[in-house]
């Protein structure tokens, strides 16, 4: 039989004696009355039953309910015992995430949207040094290194940042914040000590080596040039000797850039606000340049704007583009250097040349260390390959981007663009 069927038969069953009394002693309306208050307080007891059930954590037997109350109790009974499971499986599963989340090697923190820790795992316990109780603190005032922090401010996190590990200072942890979720981000430290250690050797190694070339270097440049200045000296040996003068040239040119890079890679930046209107005029009338290169440089200088760096680096980052851009073009046209402002603050250093330009494949592998495009064609050129390597070095320690246009037979532009923030 249906429920509401049963519920009716039942309240019936209550009036139908009600009704049989009123018929023979009257008081028709007081018996109904009566009744209602009878059939009120029935349901008032049972919600109060159901309240008291659910209260004690719906465990004990609720069989006895009869009616639509027992059905009522059955489903709610059912409802919890499906939570229960639910609620065991997800346990179940955060066990397994929190055990696969301490067995990564990388620390991994997640971050609140006021920086606030919300979650760690084993390895950020261990070489970030946070404790289970720093739940809810602010993760600035726990890893207090300024690159850190100033990081975490930015909210600018394509790069990655290293600092040493606040528990250790000879562990190099590499940082990375990924943003998801609402406000929430992800931060990763991965210890790189061993890959730092590596490239640390490597950088020492070359210059070291090159540094030890030097001498013997410019000793055999110096015999070279007194032999080559003997008068009775046979036409042969002459051209042997010239040839032997420009190899040494190249791999003295070869250590300076190997130096230079070396130094770049180790030496702390030195900034201050350079004049880019002397910086450009001086190099576009640099000792080194022939004449005739001289004469082709076209300096086009519309910003007032002035840079934040180091001279030195970017006096050699500019003249390698000016050298390259006189190298790889024509000698009878002109080189336009010039130096510019965009509407947004930031400002761009350019060289354009009217040369052969670089196949568009090409364009990405050129600032790679000793790296030489077509190489075919450009086999007369005297180059070590590492100019643009310096460049690309010089342009990353001074926050700016180098963008390269070039078209095979019409020529190559260079851009080194500044943010704003270099401006001064
Ligand atoms: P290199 O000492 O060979 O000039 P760079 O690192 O300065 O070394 O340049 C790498 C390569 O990029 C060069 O060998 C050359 O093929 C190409 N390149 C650089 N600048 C230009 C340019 N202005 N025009 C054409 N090719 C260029």
């Amino acid at each position: 039989m249906d429920r509401w069927k049963r519920e009716i038969n039942i309240v019936m069953a209550w009036l139908l004696p009600a009704l049989l009394l009123s018929y023979f002693v009257g008081h028709l309306t007081h018996m109904l009355l009566l009744i209602t208050l009878g059939l009120l307080i029935k349901q008032t007891m049972a919600v109060n039953d159901l309240e008291k059930w659910l209260s004690r954590g719906a465990f004990r037997d609720y069989r006895d309910r009869k009616g639509i109350w027992g059905d009522i109790y059955y489903h709610l009974w059912k409802i919890k015992k499906t939570d229960k499971k639910r609620k065991k499986k997800l346990s179940r599963m955060i066990d397994q995430f929190r055990n696969s989340t301490d067995a990564l090697p990388d620390a991994a923190v997640v971050l609140g949207e006021y920086a606030e820790i919300e979650w760690i795992n084993k390895a950020a316990r261990e070489v970030l040094g946070l404790k289970k109780s720093d739940k809810g603190q602010r993760i600035p005032n726990l890893i207090r290194a300024p690159k850190f922090i100033e990081y975490l401010k930015s909210q600018d996190y394509r790069q990655k940042i290293c600092i040493s590990s606040p528990v250790n200072d000879s562990l190099i942890l590499q940082i990375s914040i990924v943003p998801y979720g609402a406000g929430l981000r992800l931060l990763v430290a991965q210890d790189v000590t061993q890959i730092k250690n590596m490239e640390r050797m490597r950088t020492d190694f070359v210059a070291n080596v090159s540094h030890e070339l030097r001498t013997p270097l410019t000793v055999l440049k110096g015999y070279l040039e007194t032999l080559q200045d003997m008068d009775d000296l046979p036409a042969s040996y002459a051209r042997s000797f010239e040839s032997m003068s420009a190899q040494t040239v190249r791999m003295q040119n070869l250590i300076d850039d190997l130096l230079l890079l070396a130094r770049l890679e180790t030496k702390p930046k030195q900034t201050e606000c350079i004049n880019m209107h002397d910086l450009l005029g001086q190099i576009c009338k640099e000792s080194d340049l022939l004449e005739k290169d001289e004469r082709r440089i076209e300096l086009n200088i519309t910003a007032d704007a002035n840079l934040i760096g180091d001279a030195q680096e970017l006096q050699s980052a500019f003249t390698n583009l000016l050298v390259n851009a006189l190298k790889y073009s024509p000698s009878t046209s002109p080189v336009k250097v010039g130096w510019h402002q965009k509407q947004d603050g930031s400002a761009y250093l350019e060289v354009e040349d009217f040369g052969e330009g670089i196949p568009a494949a090409e364009i990405p592998r050129i600032t790679e260390r000793f790296y030489r495009a077509d190489a075919k064609r450009n086999h007369k050129v005297i180059g070590t390959g590492l100019g643009l390597a310096i460049v690309k070095h010089v342009l990353v320690r001074h926050d700016a981007k180098l963008e390269i246009d070039s078209q095979l037979g019409k020529g190559s532009r260079f851009r080194c663009v500044f943010t704003a923030k270099r401006i001064c």
